[in-house]
């Protein structure tokens, strides 16, 4: 049972790309309600319930407060763009790097659609410099964005650090035309470029 119905557009995300792993370190940005979150600690076997495989962390953050989900820490009331919040994920991870960063982040609309496609493209290149200092070799990355003059952009910044880069948009994001997501994989390290 997940919380809300954006769960699918991880599941489709993941069951075509492979980039949730039992194991893998997960840090799931713009959490709540916390389907996402769902999905990542069941497919790293955060919660342990997959016998003999290796047992996964899942960290999330978002603006809003969001129930527990087993498996994962959650850090809710928090804004994943300033400093305090960035190190507070930092201590969190303890030295441990991560496998998967995902931002399902959006900002709140003005109505204004240059304006609110121009943050959403801040939110990404947040996560991407974020990504960038925690990930571990061959780590991969999904953020999400509106379709706008600033993606190809984006997109070929994400290629200068990791190997492959997809533009998906899931079936079960049909309804919200303008959504799509990036899909990054194969992290080559922050001196790639
Ligand atoms: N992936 C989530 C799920 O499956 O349950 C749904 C995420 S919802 C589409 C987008 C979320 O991004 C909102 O809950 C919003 O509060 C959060 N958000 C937007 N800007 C944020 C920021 N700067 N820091 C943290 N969260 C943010």
């Amino acid at each position: 049972n997940y919380r809300c119905r954006s769960a699918f557009k991880l599941l489709e995300i993941d069951d075509k790309y492979k980039i949730l792993k039992p194991g893998d370190a997960v840090l799931d940005c713009g959490a709540a309600p916390g389907s996402w979150t769902q999905v990542a600690v069941e497919r790293t076997n955060a919660h342990g319930k997959i016998e003999r495989a290796p047992v996964g962390a899942v960290f999330s953050i978002d603006l809003l407060h969001f129930h527990a989900v087993p498996g994962a820490t959650i850090y809710g009331g928090m804004d994943f763009t300033t400093p305090l919040s960035q190190q507070r994920l930092r201590e969190a991870l303890a030295g441990r790097q991560v496998n998967c960063v995902l931002s399902d982040m959006a900002p709140n609309a003005t109505g204004v659609r240059m304006l609110d496609q121009e943050s959403i493209t801040n939110l990404c290149y947040e996560v991407l410099r974020f990504a960038l200092a925690m990930s571990a070799p061959q780590a991969n990355l999904v953020v999400k964005v509106w379709d706008n003059g600033d993606v190809p952009k984006l997109e070929r910044n994400m290629l200068k650090f990791y190997e492959k880069v997809k533009r998906v948009k899931p079936r079960a994001s049909r309804g919200d035309s303008a959504e799509h997501f990036l899909v990054a994989r194969g992290y080559k390290g922050a001196t790639a470029a």
